[in-house]
């Protein structure tokens, strides 16, 4: 449903992708691993289209050099140059790296942020399940982004990503810092959004473990370069992956 094929993207001369190739079909969970700096980030910017827009600044900024190639395909449609305002009218959301949720808007506002592009019928849905699915948000509606732990913070990008309505939802590293309950029960919600509203999902993280159980299918990255693909269990086969990236 979502392929990309071929990525390639350099900073200047530095390669942080190297001809990354991958797949996300429909009502999947996609897990991509890898150390820090292998790329994870700079592979959710260039899927969400955001690359686009730092390469922009950068290019009047008169900063470095940003150079994009290769594929990305969903439902037939070409999105490599395709502007991320519109990448995310067709449904594929960053849910970003380090949370960035509004520090000085309440829960409530940052999430009625996160749905400028639904209806107001589909804001007031989604936002009920946002609710069921974080209950702790909404006992914490009124309370300023800024002051809510890093576990509920998470909870609020994930809740804000849901009110855009995606269709696929990127997740950068959203297990950073969070302690192994947090993990756990974010992981389990992940499963459940996939379940309930029928999204696929690509997770990055730097260690597989917690991810595992709720994962179709993953990818491993190594120095900007898909390394490894394959189930949990083909994985899990492979005594490298198992010690680097699973602790096991
Ligand atoms: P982390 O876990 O630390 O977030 P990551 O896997 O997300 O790492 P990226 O942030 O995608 O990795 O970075 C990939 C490589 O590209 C790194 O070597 C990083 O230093 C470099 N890089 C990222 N952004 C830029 C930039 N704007 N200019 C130059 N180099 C960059």
């Amino acid at each position: 449903m979502l392929e990309a094929s071929g990525l390639m993207v350099f900073y200047e001369n530095m390669l942080a992708l190297n001809n990354v190739s991958l797949q996300c079909g429909e009502n999947r969970i996609v897990g991509v691993f890898g150390a820090n700096s292998a790329g994870k980030s700079t592979l959710m910017y260039a899927l969400s289209g955001i690359m686009l827009d730092i390469r922009k600044k950068e290019e009047m900024a008169g900063g470095e050099r940003i150079t994009i190639s290769g594929s990305i395909r969903y439902k037939d449609q070409e999105l490599m140059g395709m502007k991320p305002s519109r990448r995310a009218k067709l449904g594929i959301i960053l849910c970003p790296e380090r949370r960035r949720i509004f520090r000085e808007s309440s829960v409530l506002e940052n999430l009625k942020i996160g749905g400028y592009l639904a209806t107001a019928a589909q804001a007031k849905e989604t936002l009920a399940y946002v609710f069921t699915v974080f209950p702790a948000l909404e006992k914490l509606k009124n309370r300023v982004g800024g002051f809510l732990s890093g576990g509920e913070q998470q909870m609020l990008a994930i809740g804000r990503a849901l009110m855009a309505q995606p269709k696929i939802l990127l997740l950068d590293e959203p297990l950073l810092g969070l302690s192994p309950l947090m993990q756990a029960m974010l992981m389990r919600a992940t499963r459940e959004i996939r379940d309930q509203r029928r999204i696929s999902i690509i997770v990055t993280e730097q260690y597989a473990r917690p991810v595992l159980p709720i994962i179709d299918y993953a990818f491993i990255l190594e120095n900007g370069s898909a390394v490894l693909e394959g189930t949990r269990e083909e994985l899990m086969d492979n005594p490298d992956v198992r010690s680097a990236y699973f602790g096991v």
